[in-house]
């Protein structure tokens, strides 16, 4: 993020993590046309919290796509299947 032109400056830069509060909203806006739960709630909400986001640390959310996880089943014991995913970028 800090390699960005964009910051303005009233940015507010985390040097030890070179974050950039600004530079992280743009590129989360940047994306809000890039996925969608298709349900205009839930998309709502995630769009708020990421434009909520103030430090580097802050919890954000995300909307992850299925075909992103990969999904094994690991046991199933009284017909209840254990599934264990795994989030690959
Ligand atoms: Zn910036």
């Amino acid at each position: 993020m800090s390699q960005s032109s964009q910051s303005s400056q009233s940015s507010v830069i985390n040097n030890e993590y070179e974050w950039c509060k600004q530079c992280q909203i743009n590129f989360l806006t940047e994306n809000f046309t890039k996925w969608t739960s298709e349900n205009e709630i839930i998309d709502d909400f995630i769009q708020e919290t990421q434009l909520n986001v103030d430090e580097y640390d802050n919890v954000l959310f995300e909307w992850i796509l299925y075909n992103q996880f990969n999904v094994k089943e690991i046991s199933k014991s009284d017909s209840t299947p254990v599934y264990s995913v795994i989030w690959e970028k």
